[in-house]
């Protein structure tokens, strides 16, 4: 199907685009000469739950080993809710709560896929899955943090996480 050497082109002008489509002064992070942050698109298997997070190219991400995170292999891009918008798949998705309850874990009912939830570290934020971020707007994917999940507690002593990006 078309040229065999036209992907590559076509990712770099999504990239372009997702860059020029958010001016200097929309993200307080790009005037103070931080790192750029670009608008992601993404969302479950289905297509019926999407949204758009705002982040690097270059996602810095975290693994968990807590019973549920290790079962999904999540790789959790955690950005604070302003960062984060659901386009569609509000009347898809299901909750479901465990243990202390903080959590929302939010999953596509008809696919079954989490792509997004709300973490018990960061309940005024989301976590979004980074293998469900759409390839085209990401440059690199790197685990920069393990977070002890089993060990929920002792990993967050102040009973929360912080947001480093
Ligand atoms: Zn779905």
């Amino acid at each position: 199907m078309g040229h065999p050497d036209t992907g590559r082109e076509v990712a770099e002008e999504t990239l372009r685009r997702a860059y020029a489509a958010i001016a200097p002064d929309d993200d307080p992070a790009t005037s103070k000469g931080e790192t750029m942050m670009i608008r992601h698109t993404g969302g479950c298997h289905c297509g019926r739950v999407r949204f758009e997070v705002t982040a690097p190219a270059d996602l810095q991400v975290v693994e968990c080993n807590c019973s549920m995170c290790s079962k999904f292999g999540f790789l959790h891009l955690i950005v604070p809710k302003e960062r984060f918008r659901l386009v569609s798949g509000d009347d898809v998705l299901t909750n479901y709560q465990f243990n202390t309850g903080t959590a929302r874990h939010l999953f596509c009912s008809v696919c079954g896929v989490k792509s997004f939830y709300v973490p018990r570290s960061h309940p005024d934020g989301f976590s979004v899955n980074a293998r469900c971020v759409d390839e085209a707007t990401v440059r690199s994917l790197t685990v920069v943090e393990q977070v002890d999940g089993r060990n929920w507690e002792r990993h967050y002593p102040e009973g929360r996480g912080k947001f480093s990006q």
